[in-house]
């Protein structure tokens, strides 16, 4: 009879440093493993914007914010890093004193469509004041005004790209590319000062919720996605999807995911950076 041979080599787990996500091949019964370095690409958002050196920059991709969100899974942190990962990433403008914003709700997603303006501004306040899940104080000095319904669209076209600024930022309704929720175009001035911010919601491919659903499956969180695009508009960028998981600015959503309404510390701690460049 054959005896079963049972391996007693204890695969030594090789330390890894800063290994991206990436699963490393299972080692072979007992042969060495080479393990292959996979380094993930990293998301590269946007480009600098070229200065023109007058009042308005932020023609087409170059200023508008890149991929506002996605719908691939955001992985769930095992430890719950809001308050202890301080990362965030900056854009090439600011929000200074009040930007007004208006709403054009005319091709709003009908679940949401009568509540959809409270979400947003909301989120809106979240982002002008701080407010965040940490305990710091909400004391940002901008303050993001409405200043009522809109008949103007937003300037953000079916392709995501940005169509024109005419000085008026408004959010709306409409057709995204896939895996797209929502989009910001952001107009800066050189000194890179908000001029205006318009952002695209999707209304056809995704449910909206205001309120979390008793039985959420696939649905998104206006809030929650309306903080993020808020924050572009502010100015920042985005940050690692799986090492910054907890950061509102992450690039990725998870439905039914209404924790990051508010914010954590790296999207304050980017905030407070802008806030001391004026
Ligand atoms: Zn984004």
């Amino acid at each position: 009879m054959n005896r079963t041979t049972v391996s007693t080599a204890t695969a030594l787990a090789t330390a890894v440093a800063a290994v991206a996500a990436v699963s490393l091949p299972t080692a072979p019964q007992g042969g060495a493993t080479q393990g292959t370095a996979v380094r993930a690409a990293a998301l590269v958002e946007g480009a600098t914007p070229l200065a023109d050196g007058t009042y308005v920059i932020g023609e087409a991709i170059t200023a508008a914010d890149g991929r506002a969100n996605t719908t691939a899974t955001a992985p769930t942190p095992r430890v719950d890093t809001a308050c202890t990962d301080a990362t965030y990433a900056l854009k090439t403008w600011r929000v200074t004193g009040t930007l007004t914003w208006y709403y054009n709700g005319t091709a709003a997603a009908p679940a949401v469509a009568g509540t959809a303006l409270q979400a947003i501004t909301n989120a809106s306040t979240t982002v002008a004041k701080g407010v965040n899940r940490c305990g710091k104080p909400a004391t940002f000095t901008t303050t993001y005004k409405y200043g009522g319904t809109a008949t103007a669209a937003p300037q953000v076209a079916a392709d995501a790209s940005c169509t024109g600024n005419d000085g008026k930022s408004v959010t709306g309704w409409g057709a995204l590319p896939v895996k797209v929720l929502a989009y910001t175009c952001t107009y800066f001035s050189s000194k890179g000062v908000v001029l205006a911010s318009d952002t695209l919601i999707d209304n056809r491919a995704y449910t909206w919720f205001t309120t979390l659903p008793a039985n959420c499956a696939s649905a998104y969180d206006l809030e929650t996605t309306m903080a993020h695009e808020r924050l572009h508009t502010a100015g920042l960028a985005h940050v690692d999807q799986t090492k910054n998981a907890s950061q509102v600015m992450t690039p990725a959503s998870s439905p039914c995911d209404t924790t990051r309404r508010t914010l954590a510390a790296g999207d304050y701690a980017g905030l407070a950076a802008l806030a001391a460049q004026r």
